[in-house]
């Protein structure tokens, strides 16, 4: 049998490069082992993916030069980088930046960058529809991901441009789970009026990424785009419903309500949300279900994902 390929995996301790890690190291074919890139190989997250049988090394996106020898020898690289730590698109841009250097300073035969849209391009500076943020962006933490396609492109690196979709998990850790409200009914919050939602289980992320990995040059030079269903509020409270066993309530609030929420990002989501739902045709028509499922036959829908995961959304 010939011998596996290195696949470095960025951001190996989250939600999407973990997945990937763990449909490796799951994969039956043997046709990749992980390289997975930490921060901190004596975290908890890292020694356990070392124990599942992953190459951990230590490497930072704010040190590019950290990031060569974790490159050195692969054949694909996973490149994520996270807003959410940061809250700053030029720290984000030049994390994205080191991890498509070090692609090309090691030559690396596959590259995915998981991406977002630009949503200035839908939503130029001068449509008021919604607010700029920082002087220069409707979405920054979708923008400044979109901007660094060109980077890579340019870079002439072997690469597929990925493009996720909203993690049902934020059901569980983001904060944006059903919450009892003042008369104790749950119920959960979007500015996406009955416009469905294009959603996806974080960890079908990564299985979908190693299937593009197995493809290979077929997805070269190609955008692919992922969703396990498009669902509206309406639906996922009523799947919530059944699945939690107490009555889940679907707020469909305006923009600007959601946009005051007051917890940080709130406008960042808030454009988000209003983007989804008024360029709702474009955004769920790019993120192919069925082509998602032929890349991960896994793939869950809302329904299923819920019932597996009731236990872990936070009611409080
Ligand atoms: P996550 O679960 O929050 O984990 C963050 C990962 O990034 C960790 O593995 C962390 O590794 C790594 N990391 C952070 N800073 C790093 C640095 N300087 N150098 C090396 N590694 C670093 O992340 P995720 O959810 O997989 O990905 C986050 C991105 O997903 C965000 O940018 C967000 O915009 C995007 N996204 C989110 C959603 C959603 O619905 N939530 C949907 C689509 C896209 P260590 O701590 O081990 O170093």
């Amino acid at each position: 049998m010939a011998e596996s390929k290195i696949i470095v995996v960025m951001g190996a301790t989250g939600a999407q490069g973990g997945g990937l890690a763990r449909a490796i190291l799951a994969d039956k074919s043997g046709a990749f082992k992980v390289r997975a890139v930490t921060r901190n190989p004596q975290s908890e997250k890292a020694r356990a993916l070392a124990a599942l049988g992953a190459e951990v090394v230590a490497g930072d996106s704010d040190k590019p030069e950290s990031l060569l020898p974790a490159f050195k020898g692969a054949y694909g690289a996973y490149c994520v980088t996270n807003y959410w730590e940061v809250f700053s698109v030029e720290r984000e841009q030049a994390q994205a930046k080191a991890q498509a250097d070090a692609a090309k300073a090691a030559g690396v035969r596959h590259v995915i960058w998981s991406s977002l849209e630009d949503t200035r391009k839908w939503v130029p500076l001068s449509d008021n529809r919604m607010p700029t943020l920082q002087g220069k962006y409707k979405c920054p933490h979708f923008d400044s991901k979109g901007e660094m396609d060109a980077y890579f492109r340019e870079k002439g690196l072997p690469l597929t441009i990925f493009l996720t979709s909203f993690y049902w998990e934020n059901f569980i850790y983001f904060g944006m789970g059903p919450k009892p409200g003042p008369d104790g009914t749950l119920a959960f919050a979007l500015n996406m009026g009955d416009r469905p939602l294009s959603g996806i289980a974080a960890e079908d992320i990564g299985r979908c990424a190693l299937g593009i990995f197995k493809k290979g040059s077929e997805f070269i030079g190609k955008t692919v785009a992922i969703a396990g269903e498009h669902v509206t509020g309406a639906e996922m409270a009523a799947t919530l419903t059944k699945v939690l066993g107490r009555t889940v309530k679907y707020n469909a609030v305006s923009n600007d309500v959601y946009r005051g929420f007051g917890f940080p990002g709130a406008d960042d989501l808030g454009n988000m949300f209003q983007y989804y739902h008024d360029f709702n045709d474009y955004f769920c028509g790019i993120r192919d279900v069925k082509a998602s499922r032929a890349l991960n036959p896994e793939l869950q829908n809302f329904e299923t994902w819920a019932a597996r995961n009731a236990k872990l959304i936070p009611l409080g």
